[in-house]
């Protein structure tokens, strides 16, 4: 197809063609030289994307690999966390810590909801003996597009005096979902490369504060090459990585973040908040027609990075089906929100708006939505493009 593929999935996401230049070099040097200097200026940018004071380590792998990584620095066999659940990958960070023999308190809120305070108070209210040694929160939940209020959690656990580490996952949030890890009272946030950060998947990183360390330091046995002492404050090169350095990525990771840097923080928040808003409006007019529907009723309770929606009679695979093979847009499939075998199943599915995005690329989706909804004669209300242009226009 001439011009352009489009991939609006969460993750990966669209990779800017600067990051994709950085990368397109040779072999360096990864004993001495400038990738050792670069390599060290990534740190102070990447606590800025999480607005925290405290220490990163750096991994090679994806989500799944922070998620292991994070767990082995402050949980043992037998401890208990606590994982309040909105959808599938709350539960999916659950079972990495059943995998390392951690007992997991699942408190599921369903799929379009976010964690009721007031049941996530009740749970730790009732842990007096003070057994739960982490909250396992995902701030935004992927397959569901629901956004967790993070610093509401740290609250409750100040309120009640319960010592359990706040552990946030900001895999799908971080660079595009307002995040403040320090003010928020964060005490490790796990996160990957290939959504905010806009570089192709490889890395992740694990964020973590002075009490998450004193922790690390209690664990009786930290796995070697999960420890995050190391690679957060290394004497040698390859401890950052406990072995060779992913080379290409940091090239890239630099250029995204200097792209991250350039704009700030508070502007891009702001373009993904306002994007989003562009992209439900869009939504809440297709959905007058009755046939197409949002995941998540309140905007407050939404993500401005994915959005998770369904098509009813199976239309939600047909539209996806027809936007790749007619216009090269790819949007991402239902994740986890109808059991294998359940008709529904192909109604769902969602659109990725994270990292390298601007207004024509939104317009570009919705366009390309529209037509697609078109050409499947699904009933849909009038002026929806009209709604979004609206919402940009106003910017
Ligand atoms: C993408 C994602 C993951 C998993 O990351 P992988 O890189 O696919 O392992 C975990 N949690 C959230 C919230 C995500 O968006």
């Amino acid at each position: 197809m001439p011009g352009r593929d489009y991939l609006a999935i969460p993750g990966p996401s669209v990779m800017p063609d600067a990051v994709l230049q950085a990368m397109h070099r040779g072999a360096p040097n990864i004993y001495a030289g400038a990738l050792i200097d670069m390599t060290a200026s990534l740190v102070p940018d990447l606590r800025t994307v999480a607005q925290t004071q405290h220490h990163v380590a750096m991994y090679i792998g994806n989500g799944h690999a922070a998620w292991e990584a994070a767990l082995s620095n402050v949980v043992s066999v037998g401890d208990t966390v606590l994982v309040p659940c909105t959808g599938r990958f709350g539960h999916g960070w659950a079972d990495m810590a059943q995998g390392l023999g951690v007992e997991t308190q699942v408190l599921d809120f369903g799929k379009n909801a976010p964690v009721d305070m007031g049941q996530f108070e009740e749970a730790l209210a009732a842990d007096t003996q003070h057994q739960i040694k982490a909250i396992l929160a995902v701030h935004v939940d992927t397959s569901s597009s629901v956004r967790n209020d993070i610093h509401a959690m740290r609250m409750v656990l100040d309120r009640l005096d319960h010592p359990a580490l706040l552990m946030a996952d900001c895999i799908a949030s971080l660079g595009c979902d307002r995040f403040d890890m320090d003010a928020w009272g964060v005490d490790v946030m796990v996160t990957g490369c290939q959504k905010g950060l806009m570089v192709p998947p490889g890395m992740s990183f694990v964020f973590f504060n002075d009490k998450a360390d004193a922790v690390r330091g209690q664990v009786q046995r930290v796995s070697r090459y999960w420890d995050w002492r190391p690679r957060a404050n290394p004497d040698e090169f390859y401890q950052y990585w406990n072995g060779t350095a992913p080379t290409h990525h940091l090239y890239g990771l630099r250029v995204a973040l200097d792209m991250l840097m350039d704009e700030g923080m508070e502007a891009v928040w702001a373009r993904h908040a306002r994007l989003a808003r562009a992209i439900w409006a869009a939504c809440d007019v297709w959905a007058d027609g009755g046939a197409l529907a949002s995941n998540v009723a309140d905007p407050a309770n939404r993500s401005c990075a994915v959005t998770a929606l369904r098509l009813d009679q199976g239309r939600g695979a047909q539209l996806r089906g027809w936007l790749e093979s007619e216009l090269s847009l790819t949007l991402g499939i239902g994740l986890g929100m109808a059991e294998p075998g359940d008709p529904k199943r192909d109604d769902y599915f969602r659109l990725g708006h994270m990292g390298h995005v601007n207004g024509q690329m939104i317009m570009g989706l919705l366009g390309g939505m529209d037509a697609g909804l078109r050409h499947l004669d699904v009933p849909i209300g009038a002026g929806a493009l009209d709604a979004a242009a609206a919402v940009i226009a106003k910017s």
